[in-house]
């Protein structure tokens, strides 16, 4: 079986076809020759998701899949969410971005987030929805040089390092994306 998956970013695709192994052969934009940026315009994770599936369904006759992902902070009523990436702007800095949130959240002490990843496949025409979810808190200044975007100032339940600290072995174990991209995985074996 193929199957495109809607993203421009290589270490997802990989991260991905690995778990998927030889059964299923998965097609990144380049090898389907689309080179558009899919709009992401909706309001939510699950729209965003399924937005872009839909967008390879319907102009390249692909089964495909898509995700999306947000950081949820509870005193923020679960901002920036959908608008992780661009929280602080468009120019998508991760730095601003943290910086962004540190500041609303001083004084608050109730510092409970969740990183939230929405997969969203279309096969033969009928959609399926993933969800991965990891909680933990927002710390009060940054730590930790791996990962990207969040991770230096997010320590999961059950850990007393962030995210960026961690490092990509551990936090590939248990993250948000991995429990979405295992039930993925599991539905389709
Ligand atoms: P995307 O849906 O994976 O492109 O993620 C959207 C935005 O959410 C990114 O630009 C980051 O700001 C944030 N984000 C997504 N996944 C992670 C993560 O694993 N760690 C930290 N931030 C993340």
């Amino acid at each position: 079986m193929k199957l495109v998956f809607a993203t421009n970013n290589p270490h997802k695709l990989e991260e991905v076809s690995q778990i998927l192994g030889d059964k299923i052969e998965v097609l990144s934009l380049a090898d389907i020759n689309c080179n558009v940026d899919i709009p992401e315009t909706s309001d939510t994770l699950e729209g965003n998701a399924l937005l872009k599936a839909e967008y390879i369904y319907q102009n390249y006759g692909f089964n495909a899949f898509a995700d999306d992902t947000g950081l949820e902070i509870e005193a923020l009523n679960n901002e920036p969410g959908v608008y992780s990436a661009r929280y602080a702007g468009e120019e998508k800095s991760a730095q601003a971005n943290m910086l962004k949130v540190l500041e609303k959240l001083e004084g608050i002490e109730n510092r409970r987030a969740q990183f939230r990843t929405a997969i969203s496949l279309i096969l033969d025409g009928k959609t399926y929805l993933f969800e991965g979810i990891i909680k933990g808190t927002i710390i009060k200044e940054k730590r930790g040089e791996a990962g990207f975007g969040y991770d230096p100032i997010f320590i999961p339940d059950g850990y007393n390092k962030t995210f960026a600290e961690l490092g990509n072995d551990v936090k590939n174990e248990i993250s948000h994306r991995a429990l979405a991209v295992n039930k993925l995985c599991e539905f389709l074996a």
